[in-house]
């Protein structure tokens, strides 16, 4: 194969040749925010999701980057037409851009732009997932960052704390944060839901907690279905106890757990309803 497109500030590069400046903010501070999302068929799921929550980050940010919704719409859909790709995973970052090496931002921005892309499986009914295996979830002694130091709906480019989350996984493939009163707020990439008789439940995004699409998403879908969903503040031993457990994200959908802890959780009926409900919902709008 070709080697692969990616667009920087509009302009489609192949992969080896896609670089930014040393000085950048986004490499030196992390001083930049960005979407993962997925094209299925072509089209970007929840697009007007996505931009919405990109103009919050760059709110939170202060990063007034002057590019328009249209606009970052184009180099999504020329990176993916340049790469012949339908079915797709893609990034999108805006980083404050070059400026004077001091850590205070100045007002004139001139934004980096990046997207890349790169080839997933078809979603939908005919789909098939991402992942191998259900997921592994251990609970980590790394908190979760407090909303009052790093608001947790803003997506930047800095990861550290899900990446020390994550550092500390044994046997595990996905950490389950607290927050700084014990509370479960999220996985280090991923949102989390567990199920008991009372119906689904979900983190609260009061709490530091990134409001993920896919998980707006699920609960819109639990909604439709009838079954009750609630959000509030849950300790570990409610999702130990839980009949059935799932992370959420862009890349994974719904993503059964398996276990928590070395203890067995799993998917079940609620999980399967769910997967089903949202795989009907991609091949109904983008297939
Ligand atoms: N929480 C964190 C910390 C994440 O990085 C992600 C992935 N963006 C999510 C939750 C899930 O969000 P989404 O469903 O929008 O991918």
């Amino acid at each position: 194969m070709d080697e692969r497109q990616y667009s920087v500030d509009g302009e489609l590069l192949p992969a080896s040749e896609a670089t930014v400046n040393v000085d950048d903010r986004g490499f030196r501070y992390g001083d930049a925010a960005f979407e993962t999302m997925r094209a299925y068929g072509g089209s970007v799921f929840e697009w007007d999701a996505h931009a919405d929550r990109l103009a919050d980050t760059c709110e939170a940010l202060g990063l007034d980057h002057g590019l328009s919704r249209g606009d970052l719409h184009s180099q999504i859909g020329a990176t993916l037409e340049a790469n012949d790709l339908e079915d797709a995973y893609v990034r999108l970052s805006i980083t404050r851009g070059v400026q004077p090496g001091t850590l205070t931002p100045r007002p004139d921005v001139d934004p980096t732009v990046v997207v890349v892309v790169k080839p997933l499986p078809r979603g939908g009914v005919a789909g098939e997932s991402v992942w191998e295996r259900d997921a592994r979830a251990q609970t980590t002694k790394t908190r979760r960052i407090p909303d009052n130091a790093l608001p947790a709906g803003a997506k930047t480019h800095n990861y550290l704390n899900g990446i020390l989350a994550r550092e500390e996984l044994y046997e595990a493939d996905e950490a389950l944060m607290r927050d700084q009163d014990g509370y479960v707020a999220e996985g280090a990439t991923s949102n989390l839901f567990f199920v008991t008789e009372s119906g689904i439940h979900t983190p609260t995004t009061e709490g530091p907690v990134l409001p993920g699409i896919t998980r707006r998403v699920v609960c819109e879908l639990a909604e439709e279905a009838g079954v009750p969903i609630h959000d509030g503040r849950y300790t570990v031993d409610d999702v130990r106890n839980a009949d059935e457990a799932f992370f959420t994200n862009t890349t994974w959908e719904i993503r059964p757990i398996r276990s928590l802890d070395g203890l067995t959780v799993g998917g079940g009926p609620v999980t399967d309803l769910l997967t089903r409900l949202f795989d009907e919902r991609i091949e109904r709008e983008h297939y």
